[in-house]
């Protein structure tokens, strides 16, 4: 895929964001400390970006003239979540260059178009067949086998949209517990442990990526991310290896993350890739205190069409997520010695809720 070319985007410059959630606001501050404005566009009135940029826009992403004027007050355009309509991207891009390309959006924002993506390219997922209707099931179960994992192929999330299907489990009514929407049902896979890689492209095709991390996840939410993964170094370099592929395949330009399962040596030693992310996603959240650069900000390099940072980790860092009334203890965090608090300033503490989260960083010796 070509190139958008841009041109470098002098100081001072606003660089509009799509979603007004943490991810948007961590995206902000980073752009702040390298001298670069931020516009956040977002339809949630309580939307926590919108607390640490001058100009927002409270519309809908349906808003054809709030798009229009959104777009003729920024120089470009990014997003911080992957489920931006198309026909919003197709909007804001008469106006003003879009990064990364709204083409990546069409890519990841359906399962199996997705996977089909990888697997052209010749990276290994878990095996994987369509389910539209309830009479695919019978030749997606001979293909994939059971255990399995039905996932709707748009709009799932945080284990929102998906129904682990057991050896004797029943695909028919997991189907209609997904409302029989079209899927795709998953091999599951007996990973080992589950690891993500953050890759920057540039306009001009660096690729840098940050180290492997290690995810554990509790009810289907990230909850730990573990840097370095305890994965050997061939695994690490075939995870680095892989995301740096996709990003390059995409003609991407600005941070991805890809979610992959390592499998243990006794099954190859290899990785799957489970996810594309096409945005600065929670198991980078450890680059702001324990990298020299962050992943906040090399995705405002990227889209900005500055040089990429070479980031130096600072030792082992671990994070976690405050999740719901999790970050009412946030003062016990604050006095930890080697800690670093982030509150996102969001209202309510409902269940699930991603309100913050910490990191400590043990230096190497
Ligand atoms: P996803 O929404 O695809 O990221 O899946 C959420 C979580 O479900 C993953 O982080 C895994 O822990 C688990 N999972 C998803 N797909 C599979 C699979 N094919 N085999 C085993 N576990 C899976």
């Amino acid at each position: 895929m070509a190139d958008p070319g841009i041109p470098a985007l002098a100081p001072g410059s606003t660089i509009g964001i799509l979603g007004g959630g943490q991810l948007g606001r961590m995206l902000a501050l980073a752009a702040a400390r390298l001298g670069l404005q931020c516009a956040i566009y977002a339809p949630e009135a309580d939307s926590c970006a919108f607390d640490v940029v001058r100009h927002f826009t409270l519309a809908s992403y349906a808003d054809e003239a709030a798009l229009a004027r959104f777009a003729q007050s920024c120089d470009v355009i990014t997003y911080e979540f992957e489920n931006v309509p198309a026909a919003t991207a197709d909007v804001l891009s008469r106006y003003k260059p879009v990064l990364p390309h709204p083409r990546v959006l069409a890519l990841t924002q359906d399962r199996l178009v997705e996977k089909d993506f990888i697997a052209a390219l010749s990276i290994p997922t878990a095996p994987y067949a369509a389910i539209d209707s309830e009479s695919d099931i019978a030749a997606a179960v001979a293909k994939i086998g059971l255990p399995a994992v039905l996932k709707t192929r748009r709009l799932g999330y945080d284990g929102k949209g998906q129904r682990m299907v057991g050896k004797d489990g029943d695909p028919v009514s997991a189907f209609r517990a997904l409302n029989s929407v079209p899927c795709i049902l998953e091999g599951f896979v007996a990973f080992e442990r589950e690891v993500s890689v953050v890759a920057a492209r540039a306009a001009d095709g660096e690729v840098v990526s940050f180290d492997v991390t290690e995810n554990e996840h509790r009810d289907h939410i990230l909850k730990t991310s573990r840097v370095p993964a305890a994965v050997s170094d061939r695994v690490a370099a075939e995870a680095r290896h892989v995301a740096e592929s996709i990003a390059s395949a995409f003609g991407y330009v600005g941070v991805l993350a890809v979610e992959m399962f390592a499998l243990g040596s006794d099954t190859g030693g290899r990785v799957l890739v489970n996810e594309i992310a096409p945005r600065v996603h929670n198991s980078g959240h450890w680059t702001l205190d324990g990298a020299s650069v962050s992943q906040f900000e090399q995705h405002i390099r990227a889209v900005a069409g500055w040089p990429l940072g070479h980031p130096i980790r600072h030792g082992q860092v671990e994070m976690t997520n405050l999740i719901g009334a999790e970050v009412h203890g946030y003062a016990r965090w604050l006095t930890e010695p080697g800690t670093t608090v982030h509150l996102y300033g969001k209202g309510e503490a409902r269940p699930g809720r991603k309100m913050g989260h910490v990191t400590r960083v043990i230096p190497d010796r």
